[in-house]
């Protein structure tokens, strides 16, 4: 099923997302539709909080990004982040800031300690696209976007696009939780 995406201002976005305690067919189903929903717009990675579940669970799938077609889709559950190394600059996107790209410099290689679809503990070292994209998605879970992260100079230039989106003018070609909407979940 595809699931609307949580747009910039919403309340889900800034939240401590919770850990999962296991994997059941409510999860499941929903690991189905994050990855149909997450195609859907043309993503490569998408965190439960995006469609509206403050939990600690992302997807991922690299295989449309030049060089990257033979990589699996990941789930990732409860991550980790054991250490990080090097530093690089790349520019990102996100399907909850639609229409906003911006570069953040990030660690470049990471080690992740998380949790797979069957819940079974896994390690792993990334680096490239990978680091960058889960890097991302983790921060999803602790309820920070990818502009908090870019430089001061940087995020004056898209305040504007900011506040376009916080007054729930979106410009998607894919399904986003409606400004009033957002506003009635955050209420009850
Ligand atoms: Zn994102």
């Amino acid at each position: 099923m595809i699931l609307p995406i949580n747009i910039y201002s919403d309340d889900i976005l800034r939240q401590k997302a919770k850990p999962l305690k296991g994997v059941d067919s409510d999860i499941e189903e929903l690991i189905a539709s994050m990855f149909e929903s997450m195609r859907n717009a043309s993503g490569i990675g998408l965190a439960a909080p995006q469609v509206g579940r403050s939990i600690r669970l992302l997807v991922l799938d690299l295989a449309c990004v030049d060089n990257y077609e033979h990589e699996k889709p990941m789930v990732v559950i409860n991550p980790h982040l054991l250490a990080v190394r090097g530093n690089n600059e790349m520019e990102e996107g996100c399907l909850s800031v639609p229409g906003v790209k911006g570069y953040v410099t990030r660690p470049s290689v990471i080690t992740l300690k998380y949790r797979d679809e069957h819940f079974e503990e896994r390690t792993g070292e990334f680096s490239g696209m990978a680091a960058r994209a889960l890097q991302h998605e983790i921060d999803h879970l602790d309820g920070t976007l990818f502009v908090d992260r870019m430089e001061k100079r940087d995020r004056k230039k898209i305040q504007k696009e900011l506040a376009t989106l916080t007054s729930g003018v979106v410009d998607a070609d894919y399904p986003v939780v409606p400004r009033d909407v957002a506003a009635i979940t955050k209420n009850s």
